[in-house]
């Protein structure tokens, strides 16, 4: 089968990418292959299964028509500046359809440090399962078109098996790609950027102000969708923070179990600067360094151009508010009586009594007995609910396509790792069904609805690198 590439990036100046072809792996197997995306994009599932096919998502065959690259990026990483990082494990074979084709774990690049390029299969699961629930969500992302077994070991803390995981985007335009051009005084690039951004994203915006405008409300709404089903990203540097809005990079994300406005789970991220409620406050400040990144291009007179940047960026704060009203008012069903404080009640409430998010908020839809259950001390939980009956007759069918029954949970993925290492795949395809469809409850799949039992708790994540 030929595939349709566009490789539109690979025809922006030299800077921007370094052409690199994957290093070949000794003997990849399917693990999954993502028939709906792959049909979107006009390419044959069972294409992508067959040895041709396979031997292209492991990166042990270049398809024609591909011209293969790693992207050049800076990023701030946990608010340091590293003025050059890059694809350091993903190389993007080429665009099909207008997305971006990524191969994550395919070998090094001339950005990899002193990494090996490859991915752990523990990695490849995870962003496999959690970016297609996230899209079966509804939230923005970056899609899985395919994970792979290399057949090789990587070494981490101990060897692991080694997969390679197939990611599509809207494009892997990030912040850091313009801190990257800002950081070497190359204008001109950033202006080959910025226009590039506006027509992949296909954006009304014809300048370098209007994409910073588009891409400051979409990331309000994109954080707000976030907190609304209780994800944390973990890793919220400015490379990981794409233009077009749509989440990126799965490392060491994860959906709380128990509300806890400070949670975190990264390892990494010891003084919790990417917790749940430092989310919004972070999507700012990173919006801050794009802005410094374009200020030469929103004036010549760069004093002007800073107050531009000042004016956009104080509109961060109402433009998540919004969306954060709008999302949580629907999720108590009340999308036309927004009342912040009956919400911020129902959460501070949740968050004394340490209850699940999601079967606190799913249970309201289902019946106030259900809902109680979830909290020891009725008493408040109960007040609660009177001032909610007050406020309005609500939308149950509404508070269902708002308040999943399923979400990734964490002690499951790490189940669907171990099962893994050992061959057994099993769990990797019920979890994975049971996220397709993540506001319907499903006939046998009670088990995954479920918050973790104490044992099962998982209390850090890991990037897997
Ligand atoms: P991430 O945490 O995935 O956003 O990665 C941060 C940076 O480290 C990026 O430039 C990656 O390309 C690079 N990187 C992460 N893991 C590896 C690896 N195994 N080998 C080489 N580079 C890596
Ligand atoms: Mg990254």
């Amino acid at each position: 089968m030929k595939l349709n590439f566009q490789n539109t990036f690979a025809r922006l100046p030299k800077g921007f990418f370094e052409k690199t072809e994957p290093t070949p792996v000794i003997q990849p197997s399917i693990i999954a292959v993502n028939d709906k995306l792959a049909k979107e994009l006009g390419i044959d599932p069972n294409f992508l299964r067959s040895d041709e096919g396979l031997a292209i998502l492991a990166g042990n065959s270049i398809p024609e028509g591909a011209e293969p690259l790693a992207m050049a990026y800076a990023g701030h990483q946990f608010g340091g500046f590293s003025p050059q990082l890059g694809d350091g494990r993903a190389i993007l074979i080429g665009e099909i359809g207008g997305k971006d084709i990524q191969l994550k774990g395919a070998g090094p690049t001339p950005f990899s440090r002193r990494g090996d390029g490859r991915s752990a299969l523990g990695p490849v699961l995870r962003e496999y399962l959690v970016s297609e629930a996230m899209h079966a969500l509804g939230i923005p992302t970056t899609r899985a078109l395919a994970a792979v077994l290399s057949g090789e070991l990587v070494l981490r803390e101990k060897p692991e098996k080694g997969g390679v995981f197939t990611r599509v985007a809207s494009s892997h335009l990030r912040i850091g790609t313009a801190q990257y051009f800002a950081a070497r005084d190359d204008t001109e690039s950033l202006k080959a950027l910025v226009e590039y951004a506006i027509q992949r994203h296909n954006l009304q915006a014809s300048t370098a102000f209007e994409l910073f405008q588009d891409v400051i409300r979409k990331q309000a709404q994109l954080v707000a969708q976030w907190m609304g089903l209780g994800f944390i990203h973990g890793v919220m540097n400015t490379d990981n923070m794409s233009l077009s809005g749509e989440t990126i990079d799965y490392g060491p994300c994860a959906f709380m179990d128990q509300f806890n406005p400070t949670q975190k789970f990264s390892y990494i991220d010891q003084n919790g600067r990417y917790a749940y409620s430092n989310q919004p406050g972070i999507a700012q400040w990173n919006l801050t360094r794009f802005a410094e990144a374009l200020l030469p291009l929103f004036n010549k007179d760069q004093e002007k151009a800073v107050q531009m940047a000042k004016g956009e960026l104080e509109k961060f704060p109402n433009l998540f508010d919004e969306s954060h009203l709008e999302i949580f008012s629907k999720k108590i069903g009340l999308p036309q009586n927004q009342d912040p404080e009956l919400i911020q009640a129902l959460l501070d409430l949740m968050a004394s009594q340490k209850t699940d998010f999601t079967l606190t908020f799913r249970s309201l839809s289902n019946s106030p007995d259900s809902f109680l259950s979830n909290f020891e001390d009725k008493e408040p939980a109960q007040d609660w609910l009177a001032r909610w009956n007050a406020a309005g007759i609500p939308d149950t069918s509404l508070m269902k396509v708002m308040n999943p029954a399923y979400i990734p949970r964490n002690h499951r993925i790490e189940e669907v790792i171990e099962a893994a290492q050992q061959d057994n795949f099993a769990p990797f395809h019920e979890l994975h069904k049971a996220l397709q469809n993540p506001y319907n409850e499903q006939e046998g799949f009670e088990k995954l609805q479920q918050p973790p039992t104490p044992e099962e708790i998982v209390c850090n994540t890991f990037c897997g690198t």
